[in-house]
């Protein structure tokens, strides 16, 4: 299977809150888009993994995605282990994405910053040739960080004005995590707290780039450009 973007995350919903909207839109565009969620949220105070996994196949669908799967790796106690290493390399080569969405490197979340190492450093190993003589190497373009847990400065932002809606909708069918319930109310936030804090965070960044809603990511490298012309964002 060759993805044009995969996105690699902790949690089941982890994508559906920071940068689902732009799966969606590149969905739109008619690029092939996948989501890895590496746990299965098993250490959750709500609902069973296996109602995580359903509800996760139902979002997969309304964010338009190729391809989404659940590696089932230990929840709240993932570690950047070498077989967790090897496992993720192995899925990389199968999905040969051209683009990888990782979580921010920093975080409240242990399991997100962890992702963040395991993620960065399975692309590297899915490159080397002698990793697994079954499989071709394959090393992802360009890797990107998303980040709607950590305060950060974005190398850019996406427009998901358009999107936002549908991304809302995809994070609603977690009717586990999301419904109004006393237990763990003060960590889980029922629906239309969840609405006005994403909107609120989708907005701040939308802000900066002169849209409604916005999706915001930071790259390490330096980006490249071909045509300064074309550049968007306004200056004043
Ligand atoms: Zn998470």
């Amino acid at each position: 299977m060759n993805l044009d973007i995969l996105a690699i995350a902790a949690h089941p919903d982890d994508v559906e809150q920071s940068c689902g909207g732009t799966l969606i839109k590149l969905a739109e565009k008619g690029y092939r888009t996948g989501v890895l969620d590496l746990t299965a949220g098993d250490m959750g105070t709500r609902g069973t993994p296996e109602e995580r996994l359903e509800e996760a196949e139902q979002a997969a669908r309304v964010m338009l995605l190729s391809h989404r799967e659940n590696l089932r790796f230990p929840d709240a106690r993932l570690e950047n282990a070498i077989s967790a290493r090897m496992s993720l390399a192995l899925k990389i080569r199968e999905l040969k994405p051209r683009v990888v969405i990782l979580p921010y490197w920093k975080g409240r979340h242990p399991d997100h910053y962890h992702t963040s190492e395991l993620g960065y450093e399975a692309c590297f190993l899915a490159g080397l040739k002698k990793l697994d003589p079954y499989s071709e190497p394959h090393r992802p373009f360009k890797i990107l960080y998303c980040a709607v847990y950590a305060n950060i400065q974005p190398s850019f932002v996406v427009d998901i004005s358009a999107q936002f809606e549908r991304r809302m909708t995809a994070l609603l069918t977690y009717r586990s995590q999301f419904t109004a319930c006393s237990e763990g109310k003060e960590l889980f936030p029922d629906e239309p707290e969840i609405r006005e804090r994403l909107g609120a965070i989708a907005r701040y960044y939308g802000n900066l780039v002169g849209v409604r809603y916005g999706e915001a990511f930071v790259m390490k490298e330096t980006m490249l450009v071909e045509d300064i012309v074309a550049l968007g964002g306004r200056s004043i």
